[in-house]
């Protein structure tokens, strides 16, 4: 089983429902754990929100300052590949998207969208752009090389990960939600394909075509069957819940190897997520089965990171109890595991792909409507 299918497009240009969340929602980014760290969150707000009003801020760079290498990974659009700043000398995936595909498949605005999401990110485990740019036939999508590959390839690898490394990941991935929410965005996507590692051993969250700004409640079918909420199968309107229940689901599958809810059929899938019926692995501690009791909560009166205590819930459950979480944000928790890097621009830890040249038109495709990227 190679990666899992994603399903949907997202529909940010669809303008957000305001309609108001619950009361518990409301107070999901209460009671943080320090000021400090509160303090980063608003600096971190302010920048981003900044920076979406300029809609990411100005085109960069062109194609002839990267020397091109090997593909990387493909996606709906186009295909990623390792490049090298010539100037700089530093590696970057350069993720390549062809406008005639784009426009075929109605994603102009979409793809607009995820333009300035990424140009406005900023966070230690979130995948952001440096560059971006267009030709005649292509845009550009230009973010630093993350060497380690997909957590999908480790976790496939490995069979499961020890709970102690599980932790270390879903500690990252809690402060990445956390950032995320507190910009008003839900991701919407979490699986391991979507996470990668550096050389360090420390996540990177990548691939935000289905990141949406919501404040409140949305309805747009989205994301990947196994880490689908019962709220989003059951067209309830979600909101940043789901990505509490994802978050869940990733944890589990990190412990266990596989899903929780798993069958060929998608139709199966759901009726299992809906029943809210999974079983723990027998090696799973104490600890950890109940932390997923209360993520992988149906009810979502009773999810954690929707009730009054919002993230501090997850945050001071005993399963994290020895994360310093500060530490955990600067980086200065040494990893459980690092990937085998054996330079910047080892690509021996991805898939390899056909390759494909790249055929720029001779008149600029699209332009009006390429027009503000
Ligand atoms: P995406 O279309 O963003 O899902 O990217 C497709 C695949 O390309 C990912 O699953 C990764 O394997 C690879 N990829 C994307 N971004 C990066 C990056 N910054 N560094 C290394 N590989 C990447």
């Amino acid at each position: 089983m190679k990666n899992y299918n994603k399903i949907g497009f997202s529909e940010p240009f669809k303008a957000a429902s305001h309609v108001s969340s619950t009361r518990a929602a409301d107070q999901s980014q209460t009671k943080p754990t320090s000021v400090e760290y509160q303090q980063i969150l608003d600096k971190l707000k302010a920048e981003f929100d900044e920076k979406w009003r300029n809609k990411g801020g100005p085109s960069t760079s062109d194609v002839n300052d990267f020397e091109r290498f090997r593909t990387l990974g493909t996606g709906s659009f186009g295909r990623v590949v390792l490049t090298k700043h010539k100037s700089t000398g530093r590696f970057y995936a350069m993720k390549i998207l062809e406008k005639n595909r784009i426009m075929k498949l109605k994603q102009l605005e979409h793809t607009l969208y995820e333009k300035n999401i990424l140009m406005s990110l900023n966070f230690p485990f979130v995948v952001c752009m440096e560059f971006c740019f267009k030709d005649n036939s292509y845009l550009y999508f230009v973010m630093p090389f993350v060497n380690g590959g997909e957590m999908f390839t480790h976790l496939r690898r490995k069979h499961k990960f020890e709970e102690n490394l599980s932790r270390f990941y879903a500690a990252q991935v809690v402060l990445s939600l956390e950032y995320l929410h507190h910009l008003d965005l839900i991701y919407r996507d979490l699986k391991p394909e979507n996470i990668l590692i550096d050389c360090e051993g420390y996540l990177k969250i990548t691939d935000f075509g289905f990141c949406k700004l919501v404040k409140g409640r949305t309805w747009t079918l989205c994301g990947t069957p196994e880490y689908l909420a019962p709220e989003i199968i059951l067209s309830k309107g979600y909101g940043k819940t789901a990505d509490w229940w994802s978050f869940g689901v990733l944890v589990y599958e990190m412990s266990a190897g596989y899903p929780p809810f798993y069958a060929q059929d998608p139709m199966k899938i759901y009726e299992k997520i809906v029943s809210g019926k999974y079983r723990f692995a027998p090696h799973f501690s104490t600890e950890l089965k109940d932390f997923l009791r209360n993520m992988l909560q149906v009810d979502l009166s009773r999810r954690y990171g929707n009730l009054r205590g919002g993230i501090h819930d997850i945050r001071s459950h005993r399963w994290f109890k020895d994360i310093n979480w500060l530490n955990i944000y600067n980086r200065k928790v040494e990893a459980p595991f690092k990937p085998i890097c054996k330079n910047p621009g080892d690509t021996s830890n991805f898939d390899v792909y056909d390759e494909e040249p790249l055929r720029v038109a001779s008149r600029d495709m699209f332009a009006k409507e390429f027009e503000e990227f």
